[in-house]
């Protein structure tokens, strides 16, 4: 075994766990890529760069319902009407000497170089436009290409798709986005004591509800999630599992038995035949996370408490599986807040708190213990108290909202 891992060695700062983490995640970027529909793309990441094909506006259009005129050498005087055009509609090119009614979203007529906004105009009796007010040239018109030219990088590879990168895509008139495959990720709980929801509960057990949790997580991600059941705590079917597991996923995501105990056979195993990276953080909940390797397949081992599991597959996988995607930043946005409580003792670990923001200041949740569960839907993230530190009412910590962890 790795002398670095041994039980007295010092606990691995964050910092560096996420660090090795990509370290790893780069070595094993998902090389291949599939064309897919817009309407399936989303929590997808973009293969390639997104070229835009067309200028945007495609042509100059109108900002208003007005009269589109051309205000150059015009002495001001009333117009009459020569054309109406609407929205969806190729105008004629402007008459000399006439202004043409147009609405919002239709082109402007070739020629015309200002639009007039409807308030600001009077129809006179023998149907001639009055203009209260003389617009300069340009005003009221979208300009070709405003918001980008053909040929311009619109997305970057390793883009994450959500509702506003498709919508850009969907601009351009596409169909389908290159990104990258999904990775195959292995979902594994262990512990003799857990059952599935839909089985009568017998003395000594609990309900699985750590599957359920990264199923819609992973998922979130991008992952395609292989479901590999509950393990029982016991040595040789753990290597059985994961011998049968390293086929087919790029990632074995296990709950559970990393700790020190007699039943934490999975991190045994992991320490004596995979090739282990990381054992034991400076973090709570989570301290016991394990990477390793089994086979060619890296192996994640979150903590089995839910909490535990909830804060090290946020702060540490979730970064991990946004990279070997191509993600670049896979740092969540985190933000200073004034705390609404005292913190007097120091921990010896970086400590992640459920908090709700009340009036800008960070509540805490009151039941801060990692087999607590039900603090993370009360809250609206975690605040980080690093190693040392004691808070008084109104200091300040990192506040990392959930929503950016998704
Ligand atoms: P372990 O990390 O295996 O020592 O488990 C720590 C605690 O988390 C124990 O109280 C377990 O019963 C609980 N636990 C482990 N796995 C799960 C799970 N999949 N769902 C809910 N609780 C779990
Ligand atoms: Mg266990």
């Amino acid at each position: 075994m790795n002398t670095a891992l041994k039980n007295a060695s010092p606990l691995m700062p964050v910092e560096e766990a996420i660090s090795q983490l990509l370290a790893m995640a780069e070595l094993r970027r998902l090389q291949d890529s599939e064309s897919i529909p817009l309407s399936a793309a989303r929590q997808r990441v973009l293969a390639n760069d997104l070229l835009a094909t067309l200028d945007l506006p495609p042509w100059p259009n109108s900002a208003m319902d007005g009269y589109a005129l051309n205000v150059e050498g015009w002495d001001g005087r009333p117009l009459p009407v020569s054309q109406q055009v609407f929205a969806g509609q190729a105008p004629a090119a402007l008459a000399a000497g006439t202004c043409a009614r147009i609405f919002t979203g239709a082109p402007v007529p070739k020629g015309a170089n200002a639009v007039q906004m409807q308030e600001n105009t009077r129809v006179l009796e023998d149907g001639r436009i009055q203009f209260m007010q003389l617009p300069a040239a340009g005003s009221n018109i979208r300009p070709q290409g405003q918001e980008n030219r053909a040929g311009d990088v619109l997305l970057k590879a390793g883009k994450r798709l959500g509702p506003f990168e498709l919508a850009v895509a969907a601009a351009q008139g596409c169909t389908h986005v290159q990104v990258v495959r999904r990775p195959r990720v292995a979902l594994l709980s262990t512990g003799n004591e857990l059952l599935e929801p839909g089985t009568p509960l017998k003395p000594g057990s609990i309900y699985n509800s750590n599957r359920t949790l990264l199923n819609h997580w992973l998922e979130a991600l991008g992952c395609e999630v292989i479901d590999a059941g509950i393990l029982p705590d016991e040595l040789k079917q753990t290597r059985l599992r994961l011998e049968q597991l390293q086929h087919g996923a790029d990632l074995i995501l296990t709950t559970g038995g990393v700790s020190a105990g007699d039943a934490d056979c999975l991190g045994q195993v992991l320490r004596e035949c995979g090739k282990p990276l990381l054992w034991k953080l400076s973090i709570k909940p989570g301290k016991p996370l394990t990477v390793g390797q089994f086979g060619e397949v890296p192996v994640i081992g979150l903590p089995g408490n839910p909490t535990s599991a909830l804060v090290t597959f946020g702060l540490l996988a979730r970064a991990y599986l946004l990279r070997i995607q191509g993600v670049e930043s896979v740092e969540p946005l985190s933000f200073p807040v004034p705390v609404d409580f005292a913190w007097p003792k120091p921990g010896s670990r970086r400590e992640y708190l459920r908090v709700r923001l009340e009036n800008g200041r960070a509540v805490l949740y009151p039941n801060q213990s990692s087999g607590v569960l039900l603090g993370a839907s009360w809250a609206d993230g975690l605040v980080e108290v690093l190693e040392g530190r004691t808070l008084k009412e109104g200091d300040s910590v990192q506040f990392i909202p959930f929503s950016e962890l998704f």
